[in-house]
């Protein structure tokens, strides 16, 4: 069973890929070579609108690798944003702005999606010594910036935003007052990290009614905030969460954790405290739960993260004066969270025999063991293989240099047709590619020529031309395969 799952993964994945290849791919053209102006400017107060406005530009620009969707809307019918940033299996979910006046949250949330982009896009070499590509194309961060939209807009633009129906009760659960730049609630007057379904019978100082703190609700995921981020959850399965509030530099980091985990989770801690200098908090013998990751870690057994940014801001937000020294403490944690995150998924993953006929389309490294911290063997050029293992998303294949694992990214499978047809006329119209994969988007303009053709792959054509190898989009009035039969073929056109 779990061969064939495993088979099924990857090369779904790497299929889904290249159907969305027209849709993704843009011609090389001289302005994107130029460096590109950052789309988010944090030293702002940074609303749902700006949110939403960023969001879309960042989802436009980096269109192969970020993926913008709504996770449900909030109490007053704001979008619950939720975009993912990478391509691999293992997901990291970071959530900011839980409590209304820390979003600063979200500023740190955008931002490290933007240089995760931009990252990647440069090739970049990372923290730990990775390449930005090696971890995105293995890891997928599920970013939801703005859990509490309604919250935030209160606390930043106060009663204007909402309609003068609901003002007396806001400023009723406000304690009579009409600034609210102390609000954590939601647009109901319920504390959102008093919502989940763990300890929550137990939660320290409830409340019994609305209010801008610490009310917990009726019942656990009554607010429609909580529930989305709860659905969400469970129907992303991540490997790490981040639930990110403020202030005071400190990390949360167990929830009643069973012991058989508290070592793991307590050096994924130590590694995010060591690199941000927060101060971890001890656990305590009667926690108050309720909170999202206190769920988290109770429902999954997996490692859920609460870092408290910025010095100590007292009952309002993070001034942004705080927000450099925020950054210079949080840019890097994304990727011990990718390097973390994939290695827990690959832990669950066993190597199963796969002896499949395969095309490697780009240059990769043959590693020693599908680990990126393993020896690297030799450089795999693209061209046939055979695998013979399959673990993960890594692949193992036998070059001239002996058996190496590979990165399946580049990977496609079979069945390969040869073609009765055996060249092809080129000219300027031609548009070839070194993959036919959206992962490695490539246009290349060939001379005029006849090029003999290799093999056909899923519409892709694979010819040969006086400067190389390269996959061309198979021609509407192709020939068909020598192994189709007249009477598939009129099958097949009518
Ligand atoms: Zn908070």
């Amino acid at each position: 069973m779990s061969f064939h799952r495993s088979i099924h993964l990857v090369f779904t994945s790497v299929l889904f890929m290249s159907s969305l290849f027209f849709v993704l791919n843009k011609p090389v053209s001289a302005q994107t070579a130029q460096p590109l102006q950052p789309i988010i400017n944090p030293q702002q107060v940074y609303t749902y609108a700006t949110t939403t406005r960023d969001l879309k530009a960042l989802a436009a620009r980096y269109s192969d690798f970020i993926q913008l969707s709504s996770a449900g809307k909030s109490e007053y019918g704001r979008e619950l944003w939720t975009a993912d940033i990478g391509k691999g299996s293992a997901v990291i979910l970071l959530l900011g702005s839980h409590h209304a006046r820390e979003w600063i949250t979200t500023i740190n949330s955008m931002m490290l999606m933007e240089q995760m982009a931009q990252q990647y896009e440069q090739g970049a070499s990372v923290f730990g010594g990775y390449r930005a590509r090696d971890l995105l194309d293995r890891v997928t961060f599920r970013i939801v910036p703005m859990v509490n939209p309604d919250g935030v807009t209160l606390q930043q633009l106060g009663l204007s935003a909402f309609p003068a129906a609901v003002h007396p009760s806001l400023i009723q659960m406000n304690s009579g007052s009409s600034n609210f730049k102390r609000w954590k609630a939601n647009g109901k007057g319920i504390d959102l990290n008093r919502s989940y379904p763990a300890g929550w019978s137990d939660i320290h100082n409830p409340g019994n009614a609305p209010y801008y703190m610490n009310y917990k609700g009726l019942q656990p995921l009554q607010a429609k905030e909580a529930k989305a981020m709860y659905d969400l959850t469970l129907s992303t399965k991540p490997e790490i969460a981040v639930a990110y509030h403020s202030s005071g530099e400190i990390l949360y980091w167990n929830f009643k954790t069973k012991p058989q985990f508290f070592a793991r989770d307590q050096a994924i801690a130590n590694a995010y405290a060591s690199l941000t200098s927060y101060q971890l908090v001890q656990p305590k013998p009667h926690p108050s739960g309720g909170g999202f990751t206190d769920w988290f870690i109770t429902q999954f057994e997996r490692p859920g993260l609460t870092p408290e940014l910025g010095r100590s801001a007292g009952e309002t937000n993070v001034p942004l004066s705080e927000w450099n020294r925020i950054w210079g403490q949080q840019r890097n944690t994304v990727w011990l969270l990718a390097k973390e995150g994939y290695a827990l998924w690959m832990k669950r993953q066993a190597a199963s025999p796969l002896h499949v006929d395969i095309r490697v389309t780009a240059g990769e490294f043959g590693y020693m063991y599908p680990d990126l911290k393993s020896r690297i063997v030799t450089k795999v050029e693209p061209g046939r293989y055979t695998a013979s293992r399959l673990k993960g998303d890594w692949i193992e294949i036998q070059t001239i240099k002996g058996i190496v694992w590979i990165s399946a990214r580049s990977i496609i499978k079979g069945p390969f047709d040869v073609l009765e047809q055996s060249t092809i006329a080129i000219d300027a119209n031609t548009i070839a590619y070194v993959s036919p994969l959206a992962a490695l988007p490539s246009p290349i303009i060939l001379t005029d020529q006849t090029a003999t053709i290799v093999e056909r792959w899923q519409g892709w054509l694979l010819i040969q031309t006086n400067s190389g190898t390269y996959w061309i989009r198979e021609p509407k009035a192709a020939v068909p395969p020598t192994s189709v039969t007249p009477e598939a073929t009129t099958v097949g056109a009518a």
